[in-house]
């Protein structure tokens, strides 16, 4: 390919085309200094504008409130599953979490060797294929917090709604859908999320959390690993990730310079609108098997049938045509089959329509 592809890949994923050009252009001489943002001190009072920057970028696009540290880790979201207990569990209190996928059950195998977790709820019987309905959530009244996936990357639900935790602070990995969307940070006590899918390239995690959160840990724990060292050295304790700062100020940029999360929401709304509707109106050549008022507007899982039955040789053979089309990234996860498409922030309308007529003509000759 000479020129840039459909991308749907589930993260690291898609980029803005304007950050990447801005990155570009400033690549070689970034504002006169001589040098790459990579190649200058982490130090230098011209990356600590860039940190700045990316701070101040997610502050006001995600209207953080005062109350609230933002700070900047590496170890993926990954590393999250265990800094979260690590910092916030409360001697002989319990960490409820809310199991829908495969990234609660590991944010589960890491919060059990800290306390004792109680699955508030589980829609494993039903393949994760839908979220557990408001009633079906049994919360313990004095958990330490509640741990949620706000969107399930790999089996494509997304909460449209908040568990009302009554008080105990609500921790939500947002790694899938962060930004995507307005929200309130105040309802949440910390929010995590690796950057790779809508804050630009993997290697920073950003993390939310309320102040007085951060003061719970033991100050015994490995300095890296208390939030409360990231807050007092503004992300500057060692050498942070600089390019993916870097990249993450742009893209914050971005977002405000095309409308802020109001308006991204409403352009993410009509993508995933124009995709299902493509889904559910397609006579049953493609299905999809999640729940609709659960279904996730970043990833979209679908699959192709012949007569009842779901048709793994048309799937592949979907997959590669595809690709050839110019539509990568449209295979379903390992462990779940079929179909996704990833379609988050920086995978325009234009994408969709493309592979809606893709889908459209693929049907007519495979259907
Ligand atoms: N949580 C969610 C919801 C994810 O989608 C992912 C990555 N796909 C992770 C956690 C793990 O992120 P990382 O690879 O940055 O550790």
């Amino acid at each position: 390919f000479d020129h840039r592809i459909h991308n749907f890949n589930a993260g690291p994923a898609a980029i803005p085309l304007p950050v990447l050009k801005k990155a570009q252009e400033e690549f070689l001489n970034f504002k006169g200094t001589g040098m790459s943002v990579m190649e200058m001190s982490h130090r230098s009072k011209e990356f600590e504008a860039v940190l700045a920057r990316a701070l101040d970028g997610v502050k006001n696009v995600m209207g953080v409130p005062d109350d609230y540290s933002i700070i900047l880790v590496q170890g993926g979201a990954s590393l999250q599953f265990s800094m979260v207990p690590m910092n916030l569990a409360l001697p002989g209190k319990k960490i409820d979490l809310i199991q829908t996928g495969a990234w609660t059950q590991k944010a589960e195998k890491e919060a059990k060797k800290h306390a004792e977790v109680n699955i508030a709820a589980t829609t494993e019987s039903e393949n994760f294929m839908r979220l557990p309905r408001p009633e079906e959530i049994k919360l313990t009244a004095d958990a330490a917090y509640v741990h949620m996936c706000s969107n399930n990357t790999i089996f494509g639900t997304e909460y449209h709604w908040l568990p009302d935790t009554k008080g105990v602070p609500l921790v939500a990995d947002m790694s899938s859908n962060i930004c995507s969307r307005e929200l309130d940070v105040s309802k949440y006590g910390l929010i995590f999320a690796g950057a790779q899918k809508n804050l630009g390239p993997s290697g920073v995690t950003l993390v939310i959390v309320r102040k007085d959160l951060a003061e719970r840990a033991d100050k015994k724990l490995p300095s890296m690993l208390q939030y409360r060292t990231y807050i007092a050295e503004n992300s500057l304790y060692n050498t942070p990730p600089t390019f993916g700062i870097y990249m993450l100020a742009l893209t914050m940029e971005h977002i405000q310079e095309t409308g802020g999360l109001k308006a991204t929401e409403a352009r993410n709304v009509a993508k995933a609108n124009t995709l299902y509707e493509a889904i559910d109106g397609s006579k049953g050549f493609y299905r999809c098997p999640v729940n609709k008022a659960d279904r996730s507007r970043m990833n979209v899982n679908y699959r192709i049938y012949k007569g009842d039955t779901a048709n793994e040789d048309l799937e592949k053979q979907f997959v590669k045509e595809a690709e050839a089309a110019g539509l990568a990234g449209l295979k379903g996860h390992r462990s779940v089959g079929g179909l996704r498409a990833s379609i988050y922030n920086a995978v325009g309308q234009d994408s969709i329509n493309a592979l809606v007529a893709f889908m459209n003509d693929f049907a007519r000759k495979n259907g």
